[in-house]
C-alpha cells in the first residue's frame, strides 16, 4: 500500500515565471493523499504533482529560448533514492575508473551505467567512488561540495606531472576528479579535444593508481570500463601491486567491443610500462596486426587478459562476442571469468513520476501527464497536433498521431540506413518522428543536416542534431514509440528508458535488445512479458514489418495498445534486478 500525493484541484507543480524562461514551483493548494495498492506502484513512485492543461504555458518553435534550454528546478537526487533496498551483509569499497559519468560527462550509455550501478551499490550499503578526468567541459556547479583534496605527481614520458585531485558529489554519488596540469582533457567536449586521447587516458589510468598509492586508499575492487582504462589492470599487476597496492582486484566492463584502444608499444611506454613486454599473443598484441610492421597493441585485449573478472553488458552480447570479432579467441580463453550482466537504468535520474524536466509527471497508473508531455513537445517543435492552433487553451482530445522518437549517437552501429528509411515510412503512414542525435563523422552529420533542411519545416518530422539531456527526457515522455534499429547493440539503454516513460520499443533483435524486448505477436512469448515490436533483418522490409504492426496496434486496437503501454512501464529494467549480479562478481574476486 502506498500513497499518492494528488493535488485536488489539479494545480500545476511547476509553472513558467513571467520572464518566460524559469520553472517555478507553485505551492499546491488543497492537497490531499489518495491511497492505492496496485502492484508496481511503489516501483514507479508517486507522481510529484498532476499538471493541468490550462495552467501550462505552451512552448512554440518561435520562443527565444527553446523549451529544453529553460532553467529547471534543481534535482534533489537524495530524495529519490530507494530506501527499501536490502543491505548486503559484507559491504566492500568499489572505485570506478571511467571516462564517462552521467550527467556531468556523458556521451552515451557508459555514463548512465556508471552512475546507475554506483548508486545501486551505494544503496545496498557499499562504499563507492567514481574517478574520472576533470574534463574542462564539466560544469563545476553540477558537483556538490567540490574541494581540492590532494596535489601529487604522476608519471609521463620520463617526467612527473603535477596532478590535482578533487572530491565532490554528483547526484548523490561521491566522485574524485583527476586534473593533470598539462593540456589533457581540455576542450569543449568529453571526447575530441586537441590532445592525444590515447595518451591522455593512459596517463589518467596511471594517475588514478598513483592517487590510491599516495593516499593509501585501497579499495576491494577497482572497476574499469572500456579501452580508455584498459591499461589500468596492466599497470596494477605489473607495477603498483609490486609497490604498495596489494588489496584491490580488478573488474573490467566492456560496453562496446567496437573500440579496441589500438596503440603502439612506445605509447604504452610513455606511462612507464615496457611496451615491448606486452607484444605477445598471450598479452596485448592486437591479433589483426600480427605480421604487420609494426604490430600494434590493444588496450582492451590487455585489460581482458589482466583483469580478475570481465563483464559485458548483456547475456546475448556475451554470446555474440564469443562467436565473432577478433577478440573472440581472447574471450574464449577467459571464459571462466567472463560474464554477461544486463545493464539497468538509474531510476533516480529516470522517473516519469518525479522527473523535473517534464512539464507534467505520470506513472503506469496515471498516464494523463504523458499526453500533456506529448502535446507540449509537439507544440514546442511545431509538429501538428490535434491541439494545435488553440493558444494556451488545450482541448480535451489527445493527439492520436503516433509519435516515434529515436535518440542516438548517429554512428553506423545504430542502423543509420534504417533510421533514414524510417523518416520516409513514418511519413507515409501518417505518423510523426523526432530524431535527437549527434554525429561525430562529418559525412554523417552533413547527410542528416540535409535531411533536417528537407523536413524540419514540414508538419511531421523533426531532426535535431544536438545533444540535450533535458530534451531526451521530454522526448521519451512524449513518445508513443521508441525506435532502436541497431545493427548490433551490446545492451542499449534507449529502449529501456523509453519503456520506463511509456514509449513502446521497436527494435532489431540483437544483443541487449533481444534480452529486453519481446514481440507482442510472437506466440511463444508469455503475454504478460510482451512489450514491443521486434524485427531481425537489416533490410527495409523487415523494419517495415515491425513498424507497420506497431502503427496498426496503435490505431486499430486502442485497448490492447493501452495494455502494452502499461506493461512497458511496469517492466523492471532497474539496477535492482542486476546490481546483485555485479556484487556476486565483485565477491568472487575480492580478497577476503
Ligand atoms: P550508446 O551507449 O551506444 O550510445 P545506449 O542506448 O546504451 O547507446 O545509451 C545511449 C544514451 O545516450 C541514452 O541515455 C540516450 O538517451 C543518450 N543519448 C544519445 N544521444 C543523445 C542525444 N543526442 N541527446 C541526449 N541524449 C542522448
Amino acid at each position: 500500500m502506498s500513497s499518492l500525493l494528488l493535488n485536488a484541484s489539479h494545480n500545476l507543480c511547476f509553472k513558467l515565471s513571467s520572464s518566460g524562461c524559469q520553472w517555478q514551483p507553485l505551492l499546491p493548494n488543497n492537497t490531499h493523499r489518495v491511497s492505492f495498492s496496485r502492484v508496481g506502484a511503489e516501483k514507479q513512485g508517486p507522481i510529484a504533482a498532476l499538471a493541468s492543461a490550462e495552467q501550462l504555458v505552451w512552448p512554440s518553435p518561435s520562443d527565444e529560448t527553446p523549451f529544453w534550454k529553460r532553467d529547471f528546478p534543481s534535482w534533489n537526487a537524495d530524495s529519490d533514492v530507494p530506501s527499501d533496498v536490502v543491505k548486503d551483509s559484507d559491504p566492500m569499497h568499489v572505485i570506478h575508473v571511467t571516462a564517462e559519468m552521467a550527467p556531468i560527462a556523458k556521451v552515451g550509455g557508459l555514463g548512465d551505467v556508471v552512475t546507475g550501478l554506483a548508486r545501486a551499490c551505494l544503496s545496498r550499503g557499499h562504499t563507492v567512488d567514481v574517478m574520472l578526468p576533470f574534463y574542462e567541459c564539466i560544469q563545476r556547479q553540477q558537483v556538490v561540495d567540490l574541494e581540492l583534496v590532494s596535489t601529487y605527481n604522476s608519471y609521463l614520458e620520463g617526467e612527473w606531472i603535477p596532478v590535482n585531485a578533487y572530491r565532490g558529489v554528483v547526484t548523490g554519488i561521491p566522485v574524485i576528479l583527476i586534473e593533470p596540469s598539462n593540456q589533457f582533457f581540455k576542450g569543449k567536449q568529453v571526447y575530441g579535444g586537441c590532445y592525444n586521447e590515447l595518451e591522455a587516458y593512459l596517463f589518467f589510468s596511471r594517475a588514478c593508481l598513483e592517487w590510491m598509492q599516495v593516499t593509501g586508499i585501497q579499495p576491494d575492487i577497482i572497476h574499469v570500463h572500456e579501452w580508455q582504462t584498459g591499461a589500468l589492470p596492466l599497470l596494477y599487476w605489473d607495477m603498483y601491486h609490486h609497490l604498495s597496492l596489494k588489496k584491490p582486484r580488478i573488474v573490467l566492463t566492456i560496453h562496446n567491443m567496437e573500440h579496441y584502444g589500438e596503440c603502439r608499444q612506445e605509447q604504452i611506454s610513455k606511462c612507464g610500462l615496457d611496451g615491448s613486454a606486452y607484444a605477445t599473443v598471450e598479452k596485448a598484441v592486437d591479433d589483426r596486426t600480427i605480421g604487420h610492421n609494426p604490430e600494434r597493441l590493444s588496450l582492451l585485449k590487455g585489460g581482458i587478459v589482466y583483469s580478475n573478472a570481465v563483464v559485458t553488458v548483456s547475456p546475448t552480447y556475451l554470446k555474440e562476442t564469443l562467436c565473432s570479432g577478433w577478440l573472440a579467441g581472447t574471450l574464449i580463453k577467459s571464459r571462466d571469468k567472463y560474464f554477461g550482466i544486463l545493464n539497468g537504468i538509474d531510476t533516480t535520474m529516470w522517473n516519469p513520476a518525479t522527473d523535473a524536466f517534464l512539464p507534467a509527471q505520470f506513472n503506469a497508473h496515471n498516464i494523463e501527464g504523458k499526453k500533456l508531455c506529448k502535446q507540449y513537445v509537439q507544440r514546442g517543435l511545431g509538429l501538428i497536433s490535434e491541439a494545435s492552433g488553440s493558444g494556451n487553451q488545450m482541448p480535451d482530445a489527445a493527439p492520436e498521431v503516433p509519435l516515434v522518437i529515436c535518440i542516438t549517437r548517429l554512428v553506423p552501429q545504430k542502423g543509420l540506413h534504417l533510421i533514414t528509411h524510417a523518416i520516409k515510412r513514418i511519413e507515409e503512414l501518417g505518423g510523426q518522428m523526432i530524431i535527437l542525435g549527434k554525429a561525430s563523422d562529418a559525412r554523417v552529420e552533413s547527410e542528416f543536416k540535409h535531411l533536417a533542411d528537407l523536413h524540419n519545416q514540414g508538419p511531421s518530422i523533426r531532426i535535431l542534431l544536438l545533444y540535450s539531456e533535458e530534451l531526451s527526457h521530454m522526448l521519451y515522455a512524449a513518445a508513443d514509440m521508441v525506435l532502436v534499429p541497431s545493427i548490433y547493440e551490446p545492451c542499449g539503454l534507449s529502449q529501456m528508458l523509453g519503456m520506463r516513460y511509456g514509449a513502446v520499443p521497436i527494435v532489431r533483435k540483437t544483443g541487449g535488445l533481444a534480452d529486453t524486448v519481446f514481440d507482442v505477436d510472437e506466440q511463444s512469448n508469455h503475454h504478460e512479458m510482451t512489450n514491443g515490436f521486434v524485427f531481425e533483418g537489416i533490410d527495409e522490409g523487415s523494419f517495415n514489418w515491425a513498424l507497420d504492426r506497431a502503427f496498426t496496434y496503435h490505431r486499430e486496437k486502442p485497448e490492447e495498445w493501452t495494455g502494452i503501454v502499461r506493461r512497458v512501464m511496469e517492466c523492471d529494467n532497474t539496477w535492482n534486478n542486476t546490481a546483485g549480479k555485479y556484487i556476486e562478481v565483485y565477491n568472487s574476486v575480492r580478497v577476503a
